[in-house]
């Protein structure tokens, strides 16, 4: 018998049809014997509809306050999935974030979990009931509601699986697994049968959104499975795991991002110790940026650019009306009319001839490389935001099927 965590995002609970429809397929796991504990994310697109009412009382409401509006929208999902349960005699029960025991930090909208006390969520299945819990939510030590950023309910998932010794945490989702590029924009993109957590985790932080990055660090950390696929089918989708000869492919998958924006501090002082206040005041707001360069220094100034993700620019903006009360610069210029591409690989370090060849398709595309920042496993290029999609296109050809290819022809 074994234990499963499976998370169901919003789309999978989108109405009270597909409610009933998560329901029939917890009872077919259920009645299979298996000990199931499933998180589920609000229905369809209400967290952005629950956001946008507070963004039209206040343009940045407080985000202790938003924690408590956005954590509603799990709570009826939950609460809809326990009762249709109920109606198929399957015996479950509804746990907020709380209740199940996620504790969280206090930083409101972003928390992050700290444990997990397992003890009542193991209560309920040694019942032999199914228990249901909201994705996206915790506690702090002092009883406070928190979320965990969009998309947190992946890791709800992930830490509760890591933290009961799952054997396997299913993400069920709207698409059949991870894909090579985003199959929207590039049609030939391929479902993924395995990939690294390495290379999970690369393509989360730059953008794929079928995967909430701390998700993918958790279960990189305690080494728990994760099956993306899909709620309509019953086909396989991508295996998440610890994978060997991760060197046959080089390149995985080309990921993209619009929502990034481009910061530019001008006129800072040249001087030592001012990357570091900068870059502190930053933390200080919780901030994570990307891409940081300096321009060559002039009488005594010089510029800094760096990237942040979009839901990040009211944050930054204060924080450097801050910074401007202890550090003289000469201005800020943010700019939204840019975008992120990125190829993403295990096999991207060690070949000098996959960044020219990433260079080289979009000079031929005609697209101007305006920042570029490289890992271990990835190179990305800051771009013009309008020609992303030919760009994640013309990458995934000369990278993907275009290489496929080569390769079937070789064999
Ligand atoms: N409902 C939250 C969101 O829309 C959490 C999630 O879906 O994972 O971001
Ligand atoms: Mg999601």
């Amino acid at each position: 018998m074994s234990l499963v965590v499976q998370k169901y995002g919003g789309s999978s609970v989108a109405d009270l049809e597909r409610i009933r429809h998560v329901a029939s397929r917890v009872r077919r796991y259920f009645l299979e014997g298996h000990r199931l504990v499933v998180v589920v994310s609000a229905m369809g697109k209400t967290t952005d509809a629950l956001l946008a009412m507070a963004q039209e009382l206040h343009p940045f409401p407080p985000e202790r306050e938003v924690d408590v509006l956005l954590a509603t929208g799990e709570q009826v999902s939950i609460a809809l999935l326990s009762i249709a349960l109920f109606a198929q005699g399957v015996p479950s029960i509804a746990l907020t974030g709380g209740q199940a025991g996620i504790i969280t930090t206090d930083v409101h909208t972003k928390a992050r979990i700290l444990r997990v006390e397992v003890e009542r969520i193991f209560r309920h299945l040694n019942e032999g009931k199914v228990v249901i819990v909201a994705g996206f939510q915790g506690v702090t030590e002092s009883g406070d509601i928190t979320t965990l950023g969009r998309g947190g309910s992946d890791t709800t998932a992930c830490a509760l699986a890591a933290a009961l010794r799952a054997d396997v945490c299913e993400i069920y989702t709207d698409v059949a697994g991870v894909f090579t590029a985003d199959p929207r924009i590039v049609p030939e993109a391929r479902k993924i049968p395995r990939i690294s957590y390495d290379e999970m985790s690369e393509m989360a932080s730059l953008g794929a959104k079928v995967l909430q990055l701390r998700a993918v660090d958790f279960s990189r950390l305690y080494r728990v499975r994760v099956h993306v696929r899909s709620t309509f089918f019953e086909e396989e989708g991508t295996w998440v795991e610890e994978v060997e000869n991760m060197e046959e492919v080089k390149v995985r998958a080309i990921t993209h991002s619009l929502e990034v924006v481009k910061v530019v501090l001008l006129g800072v002082p040249d001087e030592p110790g001012v990357a570091a206040l900068i870059l502190r005041t930053l933390a200080d707001f919780s901030v994570s940026l990307d891409m940081i360069i300096q321009s060559e220094g002039r009488e005594g100034k010089k510029d800094i650019a760096f990237v942040i993700p979009r839901e990040d620019e009211g944050k930054v903006r204060r924080a450097l009306e801050d910074l401007q009360k202890i550090l003289s610069f000469e201005g800020v210029k943010f700019d939204e009319d840019v975008g992120k591409v990125s190829v993403v690989g295990a096999g991207v370090a060690n070949d000098p001839r996959i960044a020219f060849r990433m260079f080289d398709t979009l000079a031929r595309c005609g697209v101007n490389i305006d920042m570029i920042s490289t890992s271990n496993l990835r190179i990305s290029c800051l771009i013009p935001k309008g020609r992303v999609e030919e760009s994640v296109r013309a990458l995934h050809k000369t990278f993907i099927s275009d290489s496929e290819v080569i390769l079937r022809e070789g064999s």
